[in-house]
């Protein structure tokens, strides 16, 4: 199916306060560059050094979101330039992303990861290790990024009672961590869904939505 038709029609079936985050890891930048002439401007990777190769090759009014697992120690390579980086999953990371942002004079938003699946090898925080972050000094002293709000994956299977599960479990989390808000805190984006579970997820709530093999095929 042509990538273009694919997003069109994603697009087509998402709530206006939804937004599509067209997860493009793995793809060519020709591929890419269909869905931007599609008019998509949000695209989602999940390695550091290939996005920004794609973001060296593509037009400067693309909005990078970085998806996976974050090392700290390669931040500092996209810190020029990134959106928003969803998987931030403990006060280490966003020290160092709080401090690269500072060498390039921006505020970088990041999302806080929570691990609601049943998976061991999904990361995430728990709701006790997220108010133990909001409530830190040393959060509270981030002057360089902006948390905009979470990010969950629900785990991998066709159970939908369970997918459902976890991405309410996600929203009462979201819902409940919405007060005190500071300058670094400003929770109104709740990342859940990919192309097997984003209407499951915009039912329970999702804000925005990842979706990656729908648009650009199987990788
Ligand atoms: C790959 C990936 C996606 C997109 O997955 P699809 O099933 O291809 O839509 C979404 N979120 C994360 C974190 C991913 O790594």
């Amino acid at each position: 199916m042509p990538i273009k038709e694919n997003l069109l029609h994603i697009k087509s079936q998402l709530p206006e306060p939804v937004t599509l985050v067209a997860v493009s890891k793995t793809k060519p930048v020709s591929d890419l560059m269909e869905a931007y002439q599609a008019g998509q401007r949000i695209f989602g990777e999940n390695k550091i050094q290939e996005m920004t190769e794609k973001w060296e090759q593509m037009p400067k009014d693309i909005q990078w979101h970085m998806i996976g697992h974050v090392q700290s120690n390669k931040v500092k390579y996209m810190a020029e330039y990134v959106n928003l980086i969803h998987g931030v999953d403990s006060l280490k990371l966003l020290q160092e992303i709080n401090k690269q942002a500072a060498k390039h004079n921006r505020v970088i938003d990041c999302l806080l990861q929570m691990y609601i699946a049943e998976e061991e090898s999904k990361f995430g925080l728990d709701a006790s290790e997220l108010s133990e972050i909001l409530n830190s000094a040393e959060f509270k002293a981030m002057q360089n990024i902006k948390v905009i709000g979470l990010m969950g994956m629900a785990t991998f299977t066709d159970n939908q009672i369970q997918i459902k599960k976890e991405f309410q479990n996600l929203k009462s989390i979201f819902d409940t961590s919405q007060t005190p808000t500071t300058n670094n805190y400003q929770p109104s984006t709740l990342s859940m869904g990919m192309s097997g579970d984003y209407k499951l997820a915009i039912e329970c709530g999702s804000t925005m939505v990842r979706i990656g093999s729908s648009i650009f095929g199987g990788r």
